[in-house]
C-alpha cells in the first residue's frame, strides 16, 4: 500500500484537527520511510521479483526493523514522545502515533505473509490482497475517498485554494500508479522514488 496510507492520517486529521496534516502524512509513512533507508543502506533486504503478485513484485525478505509488529508500536512510540516534545499537546502526540502505527495494519491485507510479529524468527503475517488487485485498489481508493471526504468536513479552510485539490489529485494519481502505472524492477530505485514521495507530499499537504 502506498498512497492508502494517507487516509488514516486523512481521518485523524479530520478525528484532530490540531494535529497538522503534513505531521500525520509523514507520520503514516514512517514506517516506509524507514524501510527505504534500511533498503538502501542493506540494513534490510527487499528485492523486485516481477509477478511475486499480481500487483507488484515487492518481495521483503527481512524487514523487521521496520515493519514488524513490535517495531511499528516503537516508532510510533518514538514518534509520540517527538511530537509531544514538539507541541506539548497529547491529543495532537496520540493522533502521530495512531498514524505511525496504522501502516502496519494498512499494509497488513495487502501484503503476503511477510510482516514479521517481532524477530526474524517470529511468525509472519499478511492476507494477500495484492493478489486481487482490482480488490486491493477499490480498497485503497474506497479508503482515500470516505476520509478525503471527512477531512474536508473537518478541517479549517484549506490553506491555499489549489492546495487541497492538488493533494487529493496527487493521492488519486499515486492510487492508480500504484496498480495500473509502470512496475519499477530494481529495488534501490523503488525504495528512492518511495522516499521522493514521502518526502515531499507532507509539503503539499501543508499547503492543503
Ligand atoms: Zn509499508
Amino acid at each position: 500500500m502506498l498512497a492508502g496510507h494517507y487516509a488514516s492520517a486523512l481521518a485523524l486529521s479530520a478525528a484532530a484537527p490540531r494535529a497538522p496534516l503534513w505531521a500525520l502524512c509523514i507520520a503514516a509513512q514512517c514506517v516506509d520511510i524507514a524501510w527505504s533507508v534500511f533498503v538502501v543502506t542493506g540494513i534490510e533486504e527487499a528485492h523486485i521479483e516481477p509477478g511475486f503478485t499480481a500487483s507488484n513484485g515487492l518481495v521483503l525478505a527481512q524487514v523487521v526493523y521496520s515493519h514488524s509488529l513490535v517495531a511499528a508500536f516503537l516508532w510510533a512510540l518514538g514518534a509520540a514522545l517527538l511530537a509531544f516534545a514538539w507541541r506539548r499537546d497529547l491529543v495532537v502526540s496520540l493522533a502521530v502515533a495512531a498514524a505511525v502505527a496504522s501502516h502496519w495494519f494498512l499494509d497488513l491485507p495487502m501484503h503476503t505473509p511477510d510482516l514479521p510479529l517481532a524477530g526474524p524468527e517470529s511468525v509472519r503475517v499478511g492476507l494477500g490482497l495484492w493478489n486481487q488487485p482490482v480488490l486491493a485498489f477499490g480498497l485503497e481508493a474506497a479508503l482515500l475517498g470516505l476520509s478525503g471526504w471527512a477531512f474536508s468536513r473537518r478541517a479549517g479552510p484549506p490553506a491555499t485554494r489549489w492546495g487541497r485539490p492538488a493533494l487529493f489529485a496527487t493521492l488519486g494519481l499515486l492510487c492508480l500508479a500504484g496498480y495500473f502505472g509502470p512496475q519499477p524492477d530494481h529495488i534501490v530505485p523503488t525504495a528512492l522514488t518511495g522516499l521522493f514521495v514521502y518526502l515531499t507530499l507532507p509539503m503539499l499537504a501543508s499547503r492543503a
